[in-house]
């Protein structure tokens, strides 16, 4: 190892960055790339497909050190390589599976760099970028968009996999971890369910977690004290220290592009709304509603009297006949992409109808407003039994992708949400969480303190090349 007068001599890091182009995933991991280039002058180079470039132009002009890699997918047309280029619109975990066919092209690409990588920083989807850091002999750090208690639960379950079967196990117990959680089989992750159903596909999925169980290092969109217990989990299945809570990570600032005159209008509007009034609805990238759970979402906000703003997303939203009309005066549809992080740090904002897909349940927490859960899939029932059960800073609102709440109760739910007199506990707890979360973030706190931990680690460790078996 080099060193100086003893003390091992520190490098700076270059650090190349392979996100899941989906944007619950890329959007996590480029507001922490910000952050660790941002804070720590660390340059980072990010692989990305020409077509998918739009999407990180607000992050490229707010991070001076970044540059951006534009990458093809092989010729699709040759008959070995058509396997890598994704059907359009794939889900995300089929999208990891097309997108090893890059790890050619980004090894001639360090290979022939001037400052070539000294680690490799990817999504928790793309096991492969192991493989191209032991290429690379740099260490890899994996980056979780989940929170830890999703990532200890998928850890448990990936070991354990092959016994779990829905007819003999109706509840799974998540005994390896923390107060052993059980779940019914239905709210485990859907990327297992998935792989226990026999779609071969998902053995490349599975493959890749392990994978990420054998990196260097794992940092982690969450915060020590929202889930230390399930970080200390981590340490353990991963057989060190190097996991890092570095959240919450959603920054408003490299996420913006300029601001659309319609979200001008949006903002307006909320301006003149009073503190904490306003209930926010929005389920994600991912989740598209069927028409009766729109009909009675519908219903629910009309009839709860309570101001809102409804993000339908993109495409067509059938909405009950007029309510748009009956509700001008105290409600907004968002149609295509809500600037959802800063709605919900509005000061007007005071509840989140939401999936609890991780990065907006912890965008709520970190809000401060009162998450009203609904899960879907994925990890969502967990992440659900972290804020409502474990955290007690959010209550349950419904459960399941088949579920059609009555519009009646959901109404009522709804304007209690909003009412300031109504659940001080939930409410004390909820502000709790999101102090604790602003405190992570500041200057000395856990989730900076990490940071720097990080950067110092790779800086001491890539004073010298690191042998492949870095652990
Ligand atoms: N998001 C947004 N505007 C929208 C929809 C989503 O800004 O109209 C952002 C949201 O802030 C979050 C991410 O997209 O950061 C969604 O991630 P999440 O994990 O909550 O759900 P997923 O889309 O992965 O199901």
């Amino acid at each position: 190892m080099a060193t100086t007068n003893g003390v091992p001599s520190r490098r700076r890091p270059h650090v190349l960055v392979i996100p899941l182009p989906s944007r619950g995933h890329l959007l996590p991991l480029l507001d922490f790339a910000h952050r660790l280039s941002t804070r720590h002058g660390v340059p980072l180079t990010v692989a990305v497909t020409s077509s998918n470039l739009p999407l990180i132009s607000a992050f490229l002009a707010s991070t001076p050190l970044a540059a951006a890699l534009p990458i093809e997918f092989p010729d699709a047309s040759s008959p070995e390589h058509s396997s890598h280029r994704p059907p359009p619109g794939s889900h995300h975990a089929l999208l990891a599976i097309h997108l090893p066919g890059f790890r050619e092209p980004l090894l001639s690409w360090a290979r022939s760099h001037p400052d070539p990588p000294t680690v490799v920083i990817s999504d928790f989807f793309l096991g492969w970028a192991q493989h191209l850091a032991d290429d690379l002999r740099v260490p890899r750090i994996v980056f979780y968009a989940s929170g830890a208690f999703a990532v200890a639960a998928l850890e448990h379950l990936w070991k354990g996999v092959l016994p779990l079967d829905p007819n003999s196990s109706p509840v799974v117990v998540l005994d390896s971890l923390p107060g052993s959680p059980a779940f019914p089989y239905d709210h485990v992750p859907s990327v297992v369910k998935k792989y226990v159903a026999g779609d071969p596909d998902w053995e490349f999925v599975r493959e890749g977690f392990r994978l990420n169980a054998t990196a260097w290092g794992a940092a982690v969109n969450t915060f020590d004290e929202m889930e230390s217990e399930f970080l200390e989990c981590l340490k353990r299945f991963f057989g060190h220290s190097r996991v890092w809570a570095v959240g919450p990570v959603a920054d408003s600032g490299c996420r913006r592009a300029e601001r659309s005159p319609e979200a001008e209008q949006l903002f307006s509007w909320l301006d003149a709304c009073p503190p904490r009034s306003v209930v926010y609805v929005c389920f994600g990238t991912m989740y598209k509603p069927p028409p009766a759970q729109t009909a009675a979402l519908g219903a629910a906000l009309e009839a709860s009297g309570a101001r809102f703003i409804w993000a339908v997303g993109a495409g067509v939203a059938v909405l009950p006949e007029g309510l748009e009309e009956r509700t001008a005066e105290r409600g907004r549809v968002v149609r295509g992409w809500a600037p959802q992080v800063d709605i919900l740090r509005h000061p007007a904002a005071g509840a989140f109808l939401t999936h609890c897909g991780w990065n907006s349940t912890l965008e709520g927490v970190a809000a401060g407003v009162v998450l009203l859960a609904w899960p879907m899939m994925a990890d969502q029932f967990i992440d659900a039994r972290l804020v409502v059960d474990l955290h007690g800073a959010a209550v349950q609102a419904a459960e399941g992708a088949a579920a059609v709440p009555d519009p009646g109760t959901l109404a009522r739910v709804f304007a209690d949400a909003v009412d300031g007199t109504k659940w001080a506990d939930v409410r004390a707890k909820a502000s709790a969480l999101a102090a604790a979360a602003a405190e992570a973030s500041e200057e000395g706190g856990s989730s900076w303190v990490a940071l720097d931990g990080m950067v110092k680690e790779l800086e001491t460790a890539y004073a010298s090349p690191l042998p492949i078996d870095h652990r």
